[in-house]
């Protein structure tokens, strides 16, 4: 959509490092990672914010969730990690393009 940069990563107008990928969604890394392993779940779908997202959109993110504990040997979080979403200017949400932090890879500070 108009100038995402991730719909432009979706569409391989600018690199990534891409860890995965399906028909519903990519998982990348966080260019700008907070934690060992930071990596963002994206859906293709371009929904700006989780306030918009219709109950199928919701239903994706269920299944965003359980592909993600399913995959967490080879994302090298198994010891554990933190799901984030955020939400709009006070959640701090810098690219409007729904997506899921995951980060983990090491013991993570208290929030
Ligand atoms: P948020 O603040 O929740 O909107 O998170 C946006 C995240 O996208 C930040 O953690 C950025 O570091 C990350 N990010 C921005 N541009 C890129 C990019 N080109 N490739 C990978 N991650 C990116
Ligand atoms: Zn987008």
């Amino acid at each position: 959509m108009g100038n995402c940069v991730f719909c432009a990563i979706r569409k391989g107008e600018i690199p990534s490092a891409k860890v995965y990928e399906d028909k519903d969604f990519m998982i990348i890394k966080d260019i700008n990672p907070q934690a060992k392993i930071h990596l963002l779940a994206i859906p293709h779908t371009h929904v700006p914010y989780l306030d918009m997202m219709t109950e199928e959109g919701v239903n994706l993110l269920g299944k965003i969730l359980h592909k993600i504990s399913k995959m967490q040997d080879q994302l090298g979080i198994s010891d554990g990690y933190r799901i984030i979403i955020n939400q709009g200017e006070n959640g701090g949400q810098t690219v409007n393009h729904l997506h899921i932090h995951i980060m983990g890879g090491e013991k993570l500070k208290d929030m």
